[in-house]
């Protein structure tokens, strides 16, 4: 494709805002943008008008069905098609859809997770338009994106609470922008998330049933080569990569989504893609969407993306940075330092506020990224650690520093930093984001959330961010409302914030063991490491207050949350050990048993040839190969075991503490001793491809 077409192709297969100026009436546009805009409610003859148009517009570029596309608690998202078509009174058909249709779905909600929520309610729900983010076309159909309830009003995805935390946030920092004098119609979080990701060969995958099955390898010696010599980071992109880049780029552009940079990444076969940033609620149907299209893309190459935290042990897993800031709708945005002295002071509250949220929700947004694969790379010296903690720079420490101790700024100028009086120094990218090891990072306008893996929906992290800044601002708002003298009293505030909070702050190496005795032992941060340890934290009395104060979620939805996360957590890890112990019993043990078989021919054969012959390679290896099956053998029954255990337990919490005491240790004994035998066979009798294989598959 030539770059001139790429304007052209650009959201082509989007109702975006071009279309809907072009294709409604003004009337119509101008209701349906109050409702986008504002959250007004659309009146019945604007959606009817709004329908008919999609349809024309659909069925112009090639769409036969339509459907309301939501994001379940699966993780994934979820489509069920209907066809356009009406039967007319001389036998043919023609192509309808309302406005009931496009408002209002009523999937069968019962075989979605509901984590209880389906024993105490109906099973049917119901899927709601939301305006906020656009239709789009793809296979043959038109996909309106949705919020999925119970229909008691439960919500039964991750859009609704996600949308519940942006009005959240977008209530209270109006409260404070209009302290600074600002009446602005609404404020809203932007993400960008750059996602990482491994392409490998579609032939070698289709060969390892625990990718097939779990998304990552179970097994697997480590190859003679890794990711020791750095030559993949940002290397030379090899041209079939190239050109399923270019394949994919194509595709998300035709669908408005603003694929911008990519490169190879740390680990062999690793790649990264990061779109342009966009409104929070938009980025994360993208972003879902995305996913979606990288793996489908790569089926067309010959090749499969694996979306999963740490398909490869020994080599760089993958996540997702979530790069968050807070913006007016005149595009301001609040994470960055001002012009003026008042401006400071305005961001350095809003700065305030995005600490004491991260400090007082700590274990809110480390849970909101705990899944099974993420247990794999948090705190492994690749990724940032469990304990979450903010990074702010040298200079950007400094300043507040001088502001806690009410002392002159040494930085660049000589400044005391007594607010609204003086202006803050811009802080270049250079001097925030140096530190690759923190978890929080601020990179100079906005925070980058890196504990994100790289399958989680951003939905998660974002609701919790959202709704946890929005209590921090609300405090402050209440605070100042109410002050006598605002310039003193918003000294005094953030001075205290700052005081009360700067244990979260830490510039120094994340991955050092010197972190976690600090972290934990002198600051008192919490290191919850697993999911079964953080989920049920979500349940804590302070998390259930703050998130229903801001109507974010329900008890009733907290509580069927917690429940499927964990669940998912335990069916993950049970899936696993099922897979390991299939594959060593019907693959690994029969084949290591041919091998000693031939062994023993080849000695027993040898040595009444000549007496000379010692076989010192064949016996020592049958020796140990055989130990190493007994080995083996002891392991996958005590694996066998302990997942049979599991099944004895009556609660979801005791399944996961059983799961990460006993199921995941033992499964990783097992896989030592069988990586151990991979070493020691030809890889030709060797059942499956080995990690040099799959990691360097793709080539030319
Ligand atoms: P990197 O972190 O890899 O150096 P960048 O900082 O250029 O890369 O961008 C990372 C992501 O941050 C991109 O998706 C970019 O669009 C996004 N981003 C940039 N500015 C903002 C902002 N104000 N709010 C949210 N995301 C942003
Ligand atoms: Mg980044």
């Amino acid at each position: 494709m030539s770059m001139s077409k790429v304007p052209e192709i650009f959201g082509s297969l989007v109702f975006d805002d071009r279309v809907m100026r072009a294709r409604l009436s003004a009337e119509v546009y101008q209701s349906l943008r109050k409702t986008i805009d504002e959250n007004a409610d659309l009146e019945e003859e604007i959606a009817q008008a709004v329908a008919s148009e999609m349809r024309d517009w659909a069925v112009e570029h090639g769409a036969t069905h339509f459907t309301h596309w939501f994001q379940p608690l699966t993780g994934v998202t979820a489509e069920k098609h209907d066809s356009f078509i009406t039967p007319s009174p001389d036998g043919g058909v023609i192509m309808e859809f309302s406005g009931k249709e496009l408002i209002k779905g009523e999937p069968d909600a019962s075989s979605f997770p509901s984590g209880g929520l389906r024993a105490t309610f109906e099973a049917r729900g119901y899927t709601a338009w939301d305006p906020t983010s656009y239709a789009f076309i793809k296979d043959h159909t038109l996909c309106i994106p949705t919020a999925f309830c119970s229909y008691s009003g439960d919500a039964l995805d991750k859009k609704t609470p996600l949308l519940r935390s942006m009005q959240a946030l977008n209530r209270q920092a109006k409260r404070i922008l209009k302290l600074f004098g600002k009446e602005v119609r609404n404020v809203r979080t932007s993400v960008g998330p750059e996602q990482e990701y491994f392409l490998i060969d579609r032939e070698m995958f289709e060969k390892r049933p625990d990718l097939v099955y779990t998304g990552r390898t179970l097994f697997g010696a480590m190859p003679p080569k890794g990711q020791e010599l750095d030559d993949h980071y940002f290397g030379a992109i090899k041209p079939r990569v190239i050109e399923y880049m270019e394949d994919l780029n194509n595709e998300l552009w035709k669908l408005g989504i603003l694929a911008k940079t990519e490169h190879n990444e740390v680990a062999p076969a690793q790649h990264e893609l990061a779109p342009i940033y966009s409104s929070t609620n938009v980025a994360t149907d993208n972003n879902q969407l995305m996913m979606e299209i990288m793996r489908k893309v790569a089926g067309r190459h010959g090749l499969t993306c694996l979306l999963h935290e740490k398909p490869f042990a020994g080599v760089n897993g993958s996540g997702k940075h979530n790069n968050w800031s807070m913006a007016t709708d005149e595009g301001v945005n609040l994470l960055s330092p001002g012009d003026t002295p008042h401006e400071n002071a305005q961001f350095l509250l809003f700065l305030c506020a995005v600490i004491q949220a991260v400090d007082d929700y700590q274990d809110l947004l480390r849970l909101s990224v705990a899944t099974a694969g993420n247990d794999h790379r948090l705190g492994a010296n690749e990724a940032p650690p469990a304990i979450i903690s903010v990074f702010l720079g040298d200079e950007l420490t400094a300043i507040l520093e001088a502001i806690k101790n009410d002392v002159p700024y040494e930085g660049t100028e000589k400044v005391t930093m007594k607010l609204g009086v003086h202006a803050l120094p811009r802080f270049s990218r250079d001097t925030t984001d140096r530190n690759r090891t923190s978890p929080f990072a601020f990179t100079g306008n906005k925070f980058e959330f890196r504990s994100l893996g790289s399958s989680n929906s951003i939905a998660c992290c974002n609701i919790m961010l959202n709704a946890s800044v929005a209590e921090s601002l609300k405090q402050y708002a209440d605070r100042l409302e109410g002050a006598e003298d605002f310039d003193s009293e918003l000294h005094d505030l953030i001075r205290e914030t700052i005081q009360a909070h700067e244990r979260i702050l830490f510039n120094g190496n994340g991955y050092g063991e010197e972190w976690v005795e600090e972290a934990t032992k002198v600051r008192g941060l919490s290191n919850l490491k697993t999911t079964a340890d953080a989920m049920p934290h979500l349940l804590d009395r302070k998390n259930m207050d703050m998130l229903t104060a801001h109507k974010v979620f329900t008890e009733t939805e907290l509580h069927s949350r917690c429940e499927i996360m964990l669940e998912n957590y335990c069916k993950t890890v049970n899936i696993e050990g099922h897979t390991m112990v299939d594959m060593v019993r019907k693959n690994y043990l029969p084949a290591i048993e041919e091998y000693l078989y031939s062994l023993a021919r080849t000695i027993s054969t040898m040595q009444s040839v000549s007496a000379k012959a010692k076989c010192n390679y064949e016996i020592s290896t049958m020796e140990r190969l055989s130990e190493l099956t007994d080995y083996i053998l002891e392991r996958v029954k005590d694996l066998e075991e302990a997942l049979e255990e599991l099944k004895k337990y009556d609660s979801v919490l005791e399944t996961s503490e059983a799961v990460r005491d006993d199921v995941l240790p033992k499964m990783e004994h097992l896989r030592k001793h069988v990586d151990e035998a991979e070493m020691l066979m030809p890889e030709s009798v060797w059942p499956f491809p080995s990690y040099g294989k799959l990691l360097f598959s793709v080539n030319g």
